[in-house]
């Protein structure tokens, strides 16, 4: 039973009292993609541009000191919320995806030769993929892929065996700390200690950790931890990369322009300190803003009584699930190891097919390969669908979703209308 009551917070969320194109109250289970915002965000944004708004850093007025120390405790709100040693380590950028590639152009073209390898997992987010191998495009490098085992866990084996065969040429050891499709929460303390025997630097994807767990990034010790501000009920168009101080400050900046700079000549430019190093241009003022309401806001509810009832739910989801014939859920069959998704299949419909039924009733998830292509291909299937919980989220709803996704199996089977979207 779990200590978090959804319906406590649910008003809180004006648009979770809407209903769906075919009449049904909405019932929102596509949380792993972006989560719904409360009151607390939407008025935080709103007064900032009614009330003090003005670009940061530069303006000697009023409304430009208000903007900047409310962008700056936003930083000292994340730090934080990280347990970070220092707020300069913590960078705001548009995204996890724009945090991922900051970090593959920067660290890894100063650090990443042609005879040096990316570690990854085959469980990435198509983010924690790309940038590495754009990254090889320009260095020469190679990605590696730790496998996963039946359990939807990475190999254990395979990867101590990968430290073995390569050792010191792997120089970064890139990988989620749930897994967005399998809901497989991975030992990122025990991976880090491990990467830092063999001096490689770590990073942490925790776009579908943050949301969902406490963070001790000085527990994690990993060199950089990464997430997403829409995924935990804040903004879109804003991200946190934090680095360790040392590792930030021997990084070459990014993006080039205004507020990075401390100098610059005809000649050329000499860098600002951190954190600005890193934040050229006008920077997501109000976003940030708006994180730090989202970030006040479920910590307020309780990161640990966030995952208890996110395990609650999908315990319950399981137990539904289980009982459809034909219906596979993937990853981890535990529920106490995975986060709040559940993922699933069947051999003869398709995952839109089941999406767009779901939809009839009300309830939204998601259909496809959830920007996980190697994962889907390493299981054998294209496509998935995926219910992703939050802590608005009933166990009513779940009841709801486990029952159509039951009709699923009457409305398509026995003939099924079989791969008709597959490529
Ligand atoms: N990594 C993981 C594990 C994710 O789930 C996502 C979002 N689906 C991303 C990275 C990318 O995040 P964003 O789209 O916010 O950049």
């Amino acid at each position: 039973k779990s200590v978090l009551n959804p319906t406590l917070y649910r008003p809180d969320f004006p648009i979770l009292g809407r209903q769906t194109n075919s009449g049904a109250p909405l019932v929102f289970l596509d949380n792993g993609a972006s989560t719904q915002r409360p009151h607390a965000v939407i008025d935080a944004m709103s007064e900032c541009y009614s009330k003090y708004y003005a670009n940061v850093h530069r303006g000697i007025h009023t409304l430009s000191e208000e903007s900047t120390d409310r962008y700056e405790q936003a930083r000292r709100t994340v730090a934080r919320f990280l347990n970070a040693a220092s707020e300069v380590e913590v960078l705001f950028t548009a995204g996890t995806t724009a945090a991922i590639n900051t970090v593959a152009r920067t660290w890894g073209d100063q650090n990443v030769g042609p005879d040096d390898y990316i570690l990854l997992t085959m469980m990435e987010h198509h983010a924690n993929i790309v940038p590495w191998h754009q990254l090889s495009e320009r260095t020469g490098c190679k990605v590696l892929f730790a496998k996963l085992n039946s359990e939807g866990q990475v190999d254990q084996e395979h990867l101590d065996s990968l430290w073995q065969q390569y050792g010191q040429q792997i120089k970064m050891f890139a990988f989620t700390a749930v897994s967005n499709v399998l809901g497989t929460i991975t030992p990122v303390a025990a991976w880090v200690q491990q990467a830092q025997q063999h001096g490689a630097a770590t990073l942490v994807d925790a776009a579908q950790a943050a949301p969902h767990m406490a963070i001790d990034v000085r527990q994690w010790d990993a060199d950089f931890v990464i997430f997403s501000g829409h995924k935990l009920c804040g903004p879109t168009g804003i991200g946190v990369l934090y680095g360790r101080e040392s590792i930030l400050d021997a990084m070459p900046p990014f993006l080039g322009g205004g507020a990075m700079i401390n100098t610059v000549t005809t000649e050329g430019f000499t860098t600002a300190a951190l954190p600005d190093k890193f934040e050229a241009g006008t920077p997501p003022i109000v976003e940030a803003i708006g994180l730090e309401a989202a970030i006040d806001y479920i910590s307020a509810v309780g990161l640990e009584a966030i995952h208890d009832h996110e395990q609650v739910l999908t315990r319950r989801a399981h137990e539904g699930l289980a009982g459809i014939e034909g219906l596979t859920i993937l990853g981890p069959q535990d529920p106490a190891l995975k986060g709040g998704i559940v993922s699933f299949v069947f051999p003869h419909i398709h995952a839109h097919d089941i999406a767009q039924w779901l939809d009839t009733r009300g309830i939204a998830v998601r259909a496809g390969h959830h920007c996980a292509m190697p994962l889907h291909k390493d299981l054998g299937i294209s496509a998935s669908s995926r219910a992703s919980f939050y802590l608005y989220n009933t166990v009513e709803e779940v009841d709801s979703f486990v029952q159509a996704v039951s009709e699923v199996t009457q409305k398509f089977a026995p003939t099924g209308r079989k791969r008709r979207r597959r490529k």
